[in-house]
């Protein structure tokens, strides 16, 4: 019956970690899945979402079925922090919103909400290069993928020229996707002042922007700060879809906790939007798990715990830095490096997208045992200070 079934390719991100698991040198590392770890290789858990477990542990709660969009608190609490506390669209009760299985969820929800509902176009446009997930997100939802350019090779920055004049040429009423912060794969986000270009070719070219926020609190250590793109474009009359994850910034990742929510322009546009979410959801998986949304509110709802996430998530956006800052430092001081490394300092976020080419990469993971993606992607959560000399080492003996 299957026999016509062909192989498929493995998962570009993950195999990643499969062929490092088959490794078995024992100074190999794994640059290649955005988890977060201490400086000791070790998967972290909050201290902040223990104390919140161990509180809900306590409660002995039931374990009945949350509606189709979610826990009300969780989804209430967790639009507050991406939109503000004081966000005029939440006072006035015209952003839809629902829970989703974690970001993955929430871009496959607006995926299907836009391919359904859009009027305009059935195409979305992601930066150049994006997450690696986002086009078979949409092209599963049904929607077109394009392209805008974001990158620039040469700099390893942003191509902010070549990024405004595709935003200019789209067609009116285009559909793009931005990170909200902390860019994967490149680490490489727009200046306050670039948003405001941007924001501005996006108002005036009709254009329609969904924001995937998978990184609030990663990219500066700031909450408020790293939703700063998200809530100008809102307070500048941007009617945004937002993508928001609780993988990376609280380390829930297997807990899949997210939200998809839609700025209206009105309560009543707000409760159709959400009764269609409904409708498109509950065939999908019927309704959300309990426990990470749980925990993201107890957290968010609780002014002792709230601070020590804070404190946390600035903790781990610290380490980054350092380590981003370690491994420059080795390279150029200790290994005399004659290439330009600067961009792995100005960079921010999980990532750092290091110019290598293909076949240093593979030089790399088959000569030094460092597994990462083939576009020259690491994991700066993946090293520490043990192995980030080693790292350095490795990559000079590839970059020669
Ligand atoms: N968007 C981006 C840009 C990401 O990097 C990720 C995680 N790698 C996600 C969305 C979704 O992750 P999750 O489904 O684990 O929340």
């Amino acid at each position: 019956t299957w026999a016509q079934v062909p192989q498929g390719p493995p998962d570009p991100i993950l195999g990643v970690t499969e062929a490092f698991r088959a490794d078995r040198d024992p100074c190999k590392m794994n640059l290649g899945v955005g988890a977060y770890r201490d400086n000791d290789g070790k998967p972290y858990v909050l201290s902040c979402v223990r104390k919140a477990e161990k509180r809900l542990l306590d409660k002995s709660m039931d374990k009945e079925y949350l509606g189709i969009t979610g826990h009300p608190g969780f989804v209430q609490r967790a639009s507050k922090l991406a939109y503000g506390a004081d966000s005029p669209a939440l006072a006035e009760s015209r952003v839809a919103a629902t829970q989703s299985i974690s970001g993955t969820g929430a871009l496959r929800i607006g995926g299907e909400f836009l391919s359904r509902y859009y009027p305009y176009a059935k195409k979305i446009y992601l930066p150049t290069p994006s997450w690696g997930n986002h086009t078979p997100i949409f092209r599963d939802s049904g929607l077109e993928v394009g392209q805008y350019r974001y990158f620039d090779k040469t700099t390893n920055g942003l191509n902010i020229d070549g990024m405004l004049e595709d935003l200019q040429n789209l067609p009116a009423n285009s559909i793009v996707l931005m990170h909200a912060c902390a860019h994967n794969p490149t680490g490489v986000d727009p200046t306050a002042e670039q948003w405001d270009q941007i924001s501005q070719v996006i108002k005036d070219r009709d254009h329609f922007c969904f924001f995937d926020m998978a990184y609030q609190g990663f990219a500066s250590g700031n909450v408020d700060r790293d939703a700063q793109a998200v809530r100008q474009f809102v307070s500048r009359g941007h009617y945004v879809a937002l993508s928001q994850s609780f993988a990376k910034n609280m380390g829930l990742y297997g807990e899949r906790v997210g939200t998809f929510s839609l700025v209206c322009q009105s309560t009543e546009e707000m409760k159709a939007v959400e009764s269609q979410l409904k409708i498109l959801i509950r065939p999908l998986y019927s309704n959300p798990p309990l426990n990470g949304a749980r925990i993201v509110n107890q957290v968010l709802s609780d002014s002792t715990l709230y601070s020590e996430w804070l404190s946390e998530v600035k903790g781990m956006a610290d380490r980054i830095i350092s380590m981003r800052t370690a491994l420059k430092d080795h390279l150029v001081n200790d290994f005399g490096s004659q290439h330009n490394w600067d961009h792995i300092t100005n960079q921010i976020g999980m990532f750092c997208y290091t110019g290598l080419k293909p076949d240093q990469v593979e030089k790399l993971t088959k000569e030094h045992h460092v597994y990462l993606t083939k576009d020259g992607r690491i994991s700066i959560a993946g090293i520490s200070s043990r192995n980030v000399e080693y790292l350095a080492q490795s990559i000079h003996a590839v970059t020669k």
